[in-house]
């Protein structure tokens, strides 16, 4: 049985996982006040809640950029404060005294769609994350590939409109800047539609919405082309809160792009279940 914790700014998701099934879960607020300190209380909590004899490994999926090889947590935003350069896997290891594993929050949810669908393990898959901002991941044969080739799989910071929007990055026309929900929503402001109800209007036939949805499908098309140049790819797998805000309206959405596109499967959980199997050997 493996203990699998999903750390973001918000909350520390953690789930017990036995022969790929979620036993039990718990939900713990991270603390983002009192630096590294606040963060770890976090992380002890989620884990202290379900530790038990049983368990053989511990599982992270991480907000951040995350050296999987080192354990350590290479670069974290603000979002959590003091938490660039934690040696997390030593952490764990050294107060729980097992084996442990931890990897990137968006690599780790490509890792749970691949887990849902061995047929993806054969395949190159890309996935797109289009939630507050526009998150990338890339694996080759069920293994992530990211690195200085494909910068990282930072698909959101793809360009994809010439001297577009100036991106928190630096750069200009990032994908971020277009196919995020903040931005998603700041284009619907625009024209009236209110905040998270583009998609509603659109599947109601509301021609405004109608015309700002098959921008963001050209948009989408020219960002499939730019991943495509670093990280080719069979499938690509949309996930994110402005997937799921999609509804039934999906199909319609990508409806004529010349990719195999599929909705992300896992849910709440892929972070944990990427972990779980992330760690699979250990
Ligand atoms: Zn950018």
């Amino acid at each position: 049985m493996k203990l699998c914790v999903d750390l973001g700014a918000t909350n520390v998701k953690s789930s017990l996982i036995s022969d790929g099934k979620i036993i039990r879960s718990a939900l713990t607020p991270t603390i983002t006040d009192r630096g590294i300190e606040g963060v770890t209380e976090s992380l002890r909590k989620s884990i202290d809640k379900l530790m038990n004899g049983d368990v053989s490994a511990v599982c992270i999926s991480s907000a951040g950029t995350i050296d999987s090889a080192e354990g350590k947590v290479i670069y974290a935003t603000d979002n959590l404060p003091g938490y660039t350069g934690f040696e997390i896997v030593r952490w764990v290891k050294e107060r729980y005294g097992v084996p442990c594993a931890a990897l990137n929050d968006g690599h780790a949810a490509l890792l749970g769609e691949i887990f849902l669908d061995p047929a993806l393990r054969e395949s190159r898959t890309a996935m797109l994350t289009l939630g507050s901002g526009v998150g990338g991941a890339y694996a080759v044969r069920g293994k992530i590939k990211a690195d200085e080739s494909n910068d990282y799989a930072r698909f959101g910071h793809l360009p994809v409109e010439k001297d577009g929007i100036l991106c928190n990055c630096g750069r200009r026309g990032c994908a971020e800047q277009y196919l995020s929900g903040r931005a998603i929503n700041r284009m619907a402001a625009k024209e009236g539609i209110g905040t998270d109800k583009l998609f509603e209007e659109y599947a109601s036939g509301n021609p405004t919405a109608q015309k700002i949805v098959a921008r963001l499908r050209e948009y989408l098309c020219v960002l499939l082309r730019e991943v495509e140049k670093t990280s080719p790819f069979d499938v690509c797998i949309l996930g994110g809160g402005v997937t799921d805000g999609m509804k039934e309206t999906f199909d319609a959405f990508i409806a004529g792009i010349p990719c195999d596109i599929r909705r992300a499967k896992a849910g709440n959980a892929a972070g944990m279940l990427g972990a779980y199997y992330f760690g699979k050997d250990l």
